[in-house]
Formats: C-alpha cells, structure tokens, sequence
C-alpha cells in the first residue's frame, strides 16, 4: 500500500484528493491523507448566505471554456446544479473620466472584432481607433523572450488600451498589473496569434469562423452553481473518505528520509511515500526550505496579491435603479480603490431573489496589502464612498460583508515559464515530491482543479503504480 500526504485543502488539494480516492476506489492499492491548515476545507472558495441572497467570498464561477472544473462538477452528479452566466444581459461598464462607458460589442478581451461598435464607442479616442485599423496591418512576431502584458498590448493598439482595458481586465482576474505580468504566462493564446497571423484582430476573426464552421454551440461565458461554488467543496468532502481529512492540521515540515517522505503537523509525525503540496508557492517554499532550498528561492520568488471583496445587499429600488449589465472595471488611472464591481444579480440572476440587488465589490492589486490592513468598516466606507462617485449610490445597504484575502493571487511576472522550467528540474531532484496550484500554469478554479489531478499523475508515475496520463 503506498501512503500519499496531500498538504492543503483547497480546490488544488481537494482535486489531488479525488483523483486518488476514484483511483482506491478503481481497487489501485493506495492511501492518502489531507492535511490543510483551517478548520474547513475549499480555501478561497467559500459561499455565504444572507436574505435569501448567495454571496461568494473568493471566486464566483469559472471559465466555460476551461472543461475541469465543469467536468469535476459532472463526476460528483452535480451537473443539473452548473449554472451558466446570464449572457443576455452581458454588459460590461468601463469607467472613464468618472462615468461608466460600456465595452462596445465584439471585443474579445480587448481585441476589436466589430468595426462599427467600436469606431461609434466613446471609450477610445480617435487615436487608438486609428492604432485599432492599422493592427490589421501588424505583420507576424515571434517574440525572442518573454514581455509584459503591457508591452505586447501597447505594440498593439498603444498604450490608451492598456489602461482602459487590458489593465482592468487583468486586475480583475489576477489583481495584477499588465505592467508586470507576462504575456506568455497570462495571455499565451495571443502571443501564439502573434507568431502566427501578427493582427491579434484577424486572428481572432479567423478563431472566430473556425468556431461558426465546427458548428460549437454557443455557450455562456462563465459557469458556475446554482447553490455557489461552496457546493464543489461540499460534494467533494462528502465523496473522500473521512479518515484521511485532516482538518486544522498545520504542516510545519516535510522531509524525505531514507526514500520516504516524514510530515509534521502539530505534535504528529508521519511517514508517506509521496507528497503533494497543493499550496500557494511560498508556503510550498517554507516547506522546502532545508530540503530543497534553490526549489525553494524559486517557488518564493513568485509573487501572490492580497485582495478583500465586499458584497452589498440593496432592496427593489436600488435594483432598478442599476444600470444593466454584469458590472464595471476601474482603470488605476481613475485614482479609485476599487478595482471592479458585479452587479450579481444581472450576471447570475438565481444568486438574488427579485426584490434583492448584490454588488460585489472588488480591491486589491498593489494597493491590496494597504486594503487588509484597514478594518472593515473602514473598507466599507471607501467603498461606500466610491459606488456614491460612480453609480450615485447612496442608499443604506440592507446587508454587507467583507472578505480579506491574504496572498492568495498569485502573479505570474516576465519570465515565469522559464521559471516553471528551473521549478520542474529542481522538483524531479526530490523523488516523490508533486506541486499543485494556483502558482504555475493557471489562476483559475478549472486550472487548479487539473493542477491537482495533473500533480496525482506525476505522483502515481513516480511510485511505479501508472503511466503518466494513463487511468487505472
Ligand atoms: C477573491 C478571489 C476571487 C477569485 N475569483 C475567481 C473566479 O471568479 N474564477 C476563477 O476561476 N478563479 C477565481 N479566483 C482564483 C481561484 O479561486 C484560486 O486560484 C483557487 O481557488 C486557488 O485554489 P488552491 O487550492 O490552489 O489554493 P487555496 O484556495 O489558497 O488553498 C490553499 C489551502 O492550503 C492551506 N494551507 C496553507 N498552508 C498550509 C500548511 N502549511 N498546512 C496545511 N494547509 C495549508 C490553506 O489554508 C488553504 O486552504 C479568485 C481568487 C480570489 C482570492
């Protein structure tokens, strides 16, 4: 029997969890055990509920295009639960000079694909629509080395782009800078479209026909579910078997002994043949340290934000009051702290009943360490302040919460594959030893789901028990 520690419960380590229970269960002789360091499991995916209304603490759906999670969700029976995101009502304000502009039809990420939408649309100037027509132009651009997001796009469109779109785009998925984080690492689909047709605009086109042709129907979004995303948590927890949760178990040490692996928690040691860290990269790093001390500068050296979101309930009125649409961004250079606001019950109508409206607020990125320091009232007054400034906002809310999130983003800056390639050479030195997470190939909750099934393939391969990519 080969005995594996999993060490962090969030959706990383609670994936890793289930691809190893579905394999005890397909009679594969092997045990694991879950330590994570809260009493509760799922990590930054948490729901709360208040007046009827389902409120998300960390992440409130996902990508639809990115299957995992979605095909995770239909493994634990809880497909008749995924929601997808109310597209109809899919408009996206950007804030400009004080007043909410929406994002013209067809722009895909920031790409123009419409001429119209986007030559009638008064958030560009004349300038940048005119950089819009000559990147149909941009001849093809294989890049030598890695380079911002905020290069590659201002090479593109010039640097108004950047900071009405690519900017806010980033900061509400990462809570980075396009400034800082890199185009192969977060945008590797337009620096392939580069190399290959140099106008991000006809390859998008071309994407775009090829999708028509292969007769893909057309699918929301974003998905998530109907009772929040805590339901994955729940399903998850109540499939793996409930001696190997360990929960409120803090892991202080890893270290390989003699060909095994010895982890400490509190005042308990044991002994596994393998060990997934299923944790933000400078955990992993601490971990490491005396075992792995060059794997453990790398994995410290990626750099993770603080964010806090606040979630607002307002009555009837407030509600039609609202503009419609998903919600807006904040460009930095509107001087505010908020960085993006959904209007929830637009974008995911069974989260609100009716006569219910819930704002979900989000800060962070640089400012992010500043935000966690402040109280939450504090919090709420700026955020107060600025829906007041943005959507003339000043009624009482019937509810608020606020939620702080330490490091949890992580950033992936210039020159990250490079260093997943050193992160990966370092690792295969520690026999045994997978790494899951948001840290390396994905931020996202399908990402990290296929970061943890992806570190239990590894795993298996190094134990002799599977070929890598094969089940059992
Ligand atoms: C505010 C916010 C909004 C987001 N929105 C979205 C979204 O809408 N869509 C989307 O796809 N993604 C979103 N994300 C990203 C996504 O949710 C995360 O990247 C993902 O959930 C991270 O999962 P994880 O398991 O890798 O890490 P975590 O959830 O951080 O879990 C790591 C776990 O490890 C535990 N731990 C740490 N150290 C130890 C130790 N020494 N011993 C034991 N346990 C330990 C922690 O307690 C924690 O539970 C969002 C993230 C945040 C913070």
């Amino acid at each position: 029997m080969k005995r594996i520690a999993i060490i962090g419960g969030g959706i990383s380590g609670l994936s890793a969890a289930y691809a190893l229970e579905e394999k005890r269960r397909a009679g594969l002789e092997v045990q694991y055990v879950l330590y994570e360091a809260s009493a509760r499991f799922g990590g930054v995916l948490v729901t709360d509920r208040v007046d009827g209304c389902i409120l998300e603490a960390g992440p409130d759906s996902f990508l639809t295009e990115k299957p995992w999670a979605t095909d995770l969700c239909a493994k634990l029976g809880l497909a008749g639960q995924l929601i997808g995101s109310n597209d109809a009502d899919r408009k996206t304000y950007i804030l400009v000079r004080g007043k909410l502009v929406e994002m013209p039809d067809g722009l895909m990420f920031m790409v123009p694909t419409k001429l119209a939408p986007t030559i009638f649309s008064p958030l560009f100037s004349t300038q940048t629509k005119l950089r819009m027509a000559q990147e149909w132009f941009h001849p093809p651009h294989k890049a030598n080395g890695d380079e911002t997001v905020a290069a590659f796009v201002e090479r593109h469109y010039g640097p108004e782009m950047v900071d009405r779109l690519a900017d806010p785009l980033l900061s509400g998925v990462y809570g980075g800078e396009a400034s800082q984080l890199s185009v192969r690492a977060v945008l590797p689909r337009f620096a392939e479209m580069e190399a290959k047709y140099g106008s991000l605009g006809r390859a998008m086109l071309a994407a775009r026909s090829a999708a028509r042709n292969a007769k893909t129907p057309p699918r929301p979004l974003f998905t998530s579910l109907e009772n929040g995303m805590q339901q994955m948590v729940d399903a998850l927890v109540a499939v793996l078997d409930a001696d190997a949760l360990n929960a409120g178990a803090t892991v202080q040490a890893v270290a390989p002994e003699a060909g095994s692996w010895v982890v400490s928690a509190g005042l308990q040691s044991d002994e596994f043949d393998a060990v997934i860290l299923a944790l933000p990269t400078k955990a992993a790093a601490n971990l490491l340290q005396r075992c792995g001390p060059q794997l453990a500068a790398e994995l410290g050296a990626i750099e993770y934000s603080s964010s806090v979101t606040v979630a607002l309930g307002y009555d009837k009125q407030v509600r039609d009051s609202l503009p419609p649409g998903f919600g807006f961004l904040v460009p930095r250079s509107e001087g505010k702290r908020m960085l993006a606001a959904t209007f929830v019950h637009n974008k995911f109508p069974h989260r609100a009943p009716e006569d219910r409206a819930i704002l979900r607020c989000f800060l962070g990125g640089a400012r992010g360490e500043q935000m966690l320091a402040l109280s939450e009232e504090e919090i709420l007054s700026i955020v107060r302040e600025e829906l007041d400034q943005i959507l003339q906002l000043r009624a009482e809310p019937l509810f608020t919460r606020v939620f702080k999130w330490r490091g949890a983003m992580a950033q992936y800056g210039v020159g990250h594959l490079e260093r997943l390639e050193r992160i990966e050479a370092l690792r295969q030195k520690l026999p045994g030893l997978a790494l899951a997470g948001n840290g390396y190939s994905g931020i996202g909750v399908p990402d990290c789901v296929r970061s943890g099934t992806a570190a239990v393939d590894t795993t298996l391969h190094a134990l002799g028990l599977t070929p890598i990519g094969s089940s059992v």
